[in-house]
């Protein structure tokens, strides 16, 4: 049974205050496990974390993460602009975003950012969208020059894929290997010169050895590419994509064995092929908050009709993952965590859809109208997931702080939030 940083008196304590359901995020696990990531990769000058935005877009948790130096991975003008109001800017942005609008083009360029390019016709398309921009600035002539520009390898059949991000032949994302090379040698004619290489292969991995062989790939690509352009790259950006635990008997990923594995394969192929030092860079979202955020919902109803079902008050728009992929994510029932008596349970939202379901015949302690329910793992592609549809609107999210006090850091939606775009 999973550890809560809280118990049902001080769940109940908070639910007095911010009805449930609310999603809660504990500041002390994600400082800890920010601080680990880290500590593991200090071996390489100049790693960098940029989380991924969209796992959980809220300004408070970035700046934790602000403290561990994480930068912002951003795919679209809101997380852009998320980065901005957060104080990350410059290289602490990396824009990987794919079939990209121009406008977002234009404010990555205006910000600093680094611009890693999903497919090769969109280097011109890019250079068309920021053309005002290096036209208006001091230095025409050097703009290009001063940027770090970056490209997505999609490896296609030659690495496996996994169930969330599917095989790399079929996903939509990045650059076959003859492109790459020939996007760097037209980067490096137009007058680019600083350079990054990145891909983004796994989802949800839970196998230390697909990241370490990820980047025993990108340090061989980027040998090979400098070899043959002539072309020194600052970093290689693993991507993404280390999972986490949703079930029982699954095993954490060990950044440090990571690290190591990792480490050995820059020794070898990095520092042992005579290359510039390379700066490592990630790219993570889920196991950076994922595991550190639960969705408190309340159960509403017991009905018994074929099955026996636990209606909670919060539904898949507060979470959708379960719906979604069919994914597994615990429940604690608090106060009952030594129940002895149990039940089988669907557990269900209220949406008019029947994959509205938490859980699939989950033994859980016998439930009652008003218990308390926590979702756990829901740190990550959990609240920011959350849509409209059926009328239902979007939790509040609170942070259990490192004093042992809560912070609301996002309200609650109202029906005023959700008319509000409305033509009458
Ligand atoms: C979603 C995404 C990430 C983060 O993935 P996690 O599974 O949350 O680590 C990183 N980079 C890109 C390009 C993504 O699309």
């Amino acid at each position: 049974m999973r550890r809560l940083p809280f118990t049902r008196e001080k769940l109940e304590e908070i639910a007095a205050k911010w009805p449930t359901p609310f999603h809660i995020y504990d500041e002390k696990a994600i400082r800890e496990n920010a601080k680990r990531l880290k500590k593991a990769f200090s071996w390489n000058k100049g790693f960098r974390e940029y989380f991924a935005v969209k796992a959980a877009p809220n300004p408070q948790l970035m700046t934790i993460l602000k403290d561990y130096d994480f930068g912002s991975d951003c795919s679209s003008m809101a997380e852009l602009v998320l980065a901005e109001k957060t104080g990350n800017t410059g290289e602490a942005i990396m824009f990987t975003s794919n079939d990209t609008p121009a406008e977002e083009f234009a404010k990555a360029w205006e910000l600093g950012a680094i611009i890693n390019l999903d497919d090769i016709t969109h280097w011109d398309f890019m250079l068309e969208a920021v053309r005002p921009a290096i036209a208006a600035s001091a230095d025409p002539e050097g703009a290009l020059a001063s940027r770090v520009m970056c490209c997505r390898y999609n490896p296609g059949p030659l690495k496996g894929g996994n169930a969330i991000i599917g095989k790399p032949e079929e996903a939509k994302y990045g650059f076959t290997r003859e492109q790459l090379f020939e996007c760097y040698a037209r980067m490096k004619e137009a007058g680019v010169r600083r350079f990054g290489l990145h891909t983004m292969v796994a989802s949800n991995e839970l196998d230390p050895e697909y990241i370490i062989d990820t980047a025993r790939m990108l340090f061989s690509l980027a040998a090979e590419i400098h070899e043959k352009l002539g072309i020194d790259f600052e970093f290689v950006n693993i991507g993404g994509g280390i999972g986490i635990p949703y079930k029982p008997g699954q095993k954490a990923m060990d950044f440090d064995y990571v690290s190591e594995g990792i480490e050995r394969a820059y020794k070898e192929l990095v520092s042992g092929a005579g290359m510039k030092p390379l700066r490592l860079y990630m790219e993570c979202g889920r196991c950076i908050t994922g595991p550190y955020g639960y969705l408190v919902a309340r159960v509403r109803h017991i009905k018994n009709t074929y099955r026996l079902y636990a209606g909670l008050d919060a539904c898949m728009s507060n979470l959708m993952r379960p719906a979604l992929y069919g994914a597994y994510h615990e429940i604690v029932v608090p106060g009952k965590e030594d129940s002895t008596e149990t039940s089988v349970y669907d557990v269900t939202g209220s949406l008019c859809e029947n994959n509205d379901k938490f859980a699939i015949q989950r033994m859980l302690p016998v439930l009652e109208r008003g218990d308390l329910v926590v979702i756990c793992d829901a740190g990550a592609h959990g609240h920011a997931m959350g849509f409209q549809y059926n009328g239902k609107l979007r939790s509040a999210e609170l942070l259990l702080q490192t004093n042992g006090e809560v912070r609301e850091i996002r309200r609650a939606e109202t029906l005023d939030d959700y008319f509000a775009t409305l033509k009458w």
